[in-house]
């Protein structure tokens, strides 16, 4: 039985060696890069990145699809311009290039996602926790 506000989950030994040998492999990095500091916690992790990356798709989708993910920008295909859209930072802000806006329906989308919103503060955007995006319909 797991500690009380605990769950177990199982998994096969397969999904479970996998998982296990790149936390092995690169335990360091991880727990430098996410901040957590147990293999459970780094599951969880990416659980909670999976989640939050399904939930920006589909609540577009699919409409805006992500053509490139790198560390500093993201490039999305808005289906319904019939566009390609880069999204990156500009002047401590995410910058479209597609609206010449900060504050469009491609920012907002690559906000949703926890890769880009890490490389981005890498590159001197500053999360604003006062204000968050709402979709605008
Ligand atoms: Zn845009």
């Amino acid at each position: 039985m797991p500690a009380k506000g605990w769950k177990t989950v199982t998994v096969s030994d397969q999904v479970y060696d996998y998982f296990w040998e790149r936390w092995s492999e690169n335990r360091k990095k991880i727990i430098l890069k996410h901040g957590v500091s147990s293999f459970s916690g780094y599951l969880t992790r990416i659980l909670y990145d999976t989640m939050r990356r399904d939930e920006a798709q589909s609540r577009f989708a699919p409409l805006i699809d992500i053509i490139d993910l790198f560390e500093d920008r993201v490039v999305l295909r808005d289906a319904r311009k019939d566009r390609i859209a880069e999204v990156f930072v500009r002047n401590g802000q995410l910058y479209c290039n597609l609206c010449e806006s900060s504050e469009c329906v491609h920012t907002g989308y690559s906000l949703a996602i926890p890769e880009v919103v890490e490389g981005m503060q890498k590159k001197g955007y500053r999360v604003n926790k006062g204000k968050s995006w709402t979709s605008s319909k």
